[in-house]
């Protein structure tokens, strides 16, 4: 009876022989053995071109395509480390099986591009191939390196440079730090990232990128941080400043709606404390009645203006009816937040 260990391999390839095929009891696990049969006088010193002996033997192990469904696969390789006759340098043989910086074969390594040129994503794909995590993310980078690579150099042959820049800023690392992004608007492509939001974090963009080809630039769209226009008119001061809308009215809903809106809210509250602590003592049981009930409707009309926010900030269109008329009730005895609610909607309707 033949069993599988039993299966001898004998081939030859790139300066190895392939001499052993290992199963596990288990038969989840497969091994190649690989040994190499480089002559020695082949090979000479990277550093001073001198002859070399082989002085030890290693061991790599290389992840590699499961021969089937369900079991991983590795190819074990005994290789020579040489030194030099001349200078004792000492260096390692080269495996041309090994994707570089990782511990996978060539063959590996196609095998997940296959996989994430479908759009897989890392986790389905670590699943599948029972690959490391970073190994995979390590085989995207270079798919996505050389995509980029390949973009820039097509932009760069058509001579094309970019007119409408946008920048912004990002939040990573969930949220502790910021990078600040630049963009071309009409081609959507990312031309620029840098780490941090501040002033000299936006300045590498124009030490990064040579200033010709910055040269065509007419607009550069931004929200409304003071240091991204203040560098822009320094740098390319044809260039137009346009502010995004929607930045704007977030900002508006934020800084002056919002601010607005708690100001009178706490008015309410104050008014409330106010009558409650001039409650005189000898104060009849009515007149104590109808101060607690003044009282407690300027509680009320704090609570309903803490719970405006969305409201306010919704398009006056998109509310329902009974929201609308809440929204109207409350504005009318609201001088100043009904202002800036007007001026808000009134924004909102010039950049339609
Ligand atoms: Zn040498």
């Amino acid at each position: 009876m033949l069993y599988l260990d039993d299966i001898k391999v004998e081939f030859e390839s790139q300066g190895f022989r392939g001499t052993y095929l290992g199963i596990s009891p288990e038969k989840d696990k497969t091994v190649l053995f690989f040994e190499s049969n480089r002559s020695t006088k082949s090979v000479r010193c990277p550093n001073c071109g001198g002859s070399v002996y082989i002085y030890e033997n290693g061991q790599v192990n290389l992840k590699d395509i499961p021969l089937w469904r369900g079991t991983s696969h590795t190819c074990n390789f005994f290789i020579h480390r040489y030194k030099c006759n001349c200078c004792q340098e000492t260096f390692t043989e080269e495996i041309p099986f090994k994707y570089p910086g990782t511990r996978i074969t060539y063959r590996a390594a196609n095998w997940i591009k296959g996989f994430l040129q479908q759009k897989l994503s890392i986790k389905a794909i670590q699943e599948l191939t029972g690959f490391h995590w970073d190994t995979i993310r390590k085989v995207q980078r270079e798919i996505m390196d050389e995509a980029i690579w390949k973009r820039e150099n097509d932009l760069k042959k058509e001579g094309y440079k970019p007119r409408i820049l946008a920048v912004d800023e990002f939040a990573i690392h969930k949220g502790h730090s910021y990078a600040t992004c630049v963009m071309d608007l009409e081609q959507g492509d990312i031309l620029w990232v840098g780490k941090g939001r501040a002033m000299k974090d936006f300045e590498k963009f124009f030490e990064d990128i040579p200033s010709d080809s910055l040269s065509a630039v007419i607009a550069v769209v931004m929200d409304m941080n003071a240091s991204y226009n203040k560098l822009v008119t320094k740098h390319l001061p044809k260039a137009q400043i346009v502010y995004d809308r929607f930045h704007m009215q977030s900002q508006f809903g934020r800084d002056v709606l919002g601010v607005v809106r708690l100001d009178e809210a706490r008015k309410h509250k104050a008014k409330a404390k106010e009558i409650l602590a001039d409650i005189p003592e000898d104060a009849d049981k009515e007149t104590l009645k109808s101060l607690k009930q003044e009282a407690k409707a300027e509680k009320q009309e704090y609570s309903q203006l803490k719970k405006l926010r969305w409201s306010l900030l919704t398009n006056g269109e998109k509310l329902s009816e009974r929201k609308t008329e809440h929204l109207q009730s409350i504005l009318q005895d609201h001088h100043d937040l009904a202002v800036c609610y007007a001026m808000k909607e009134e924004c909102a309707d010039f950049m339609r």
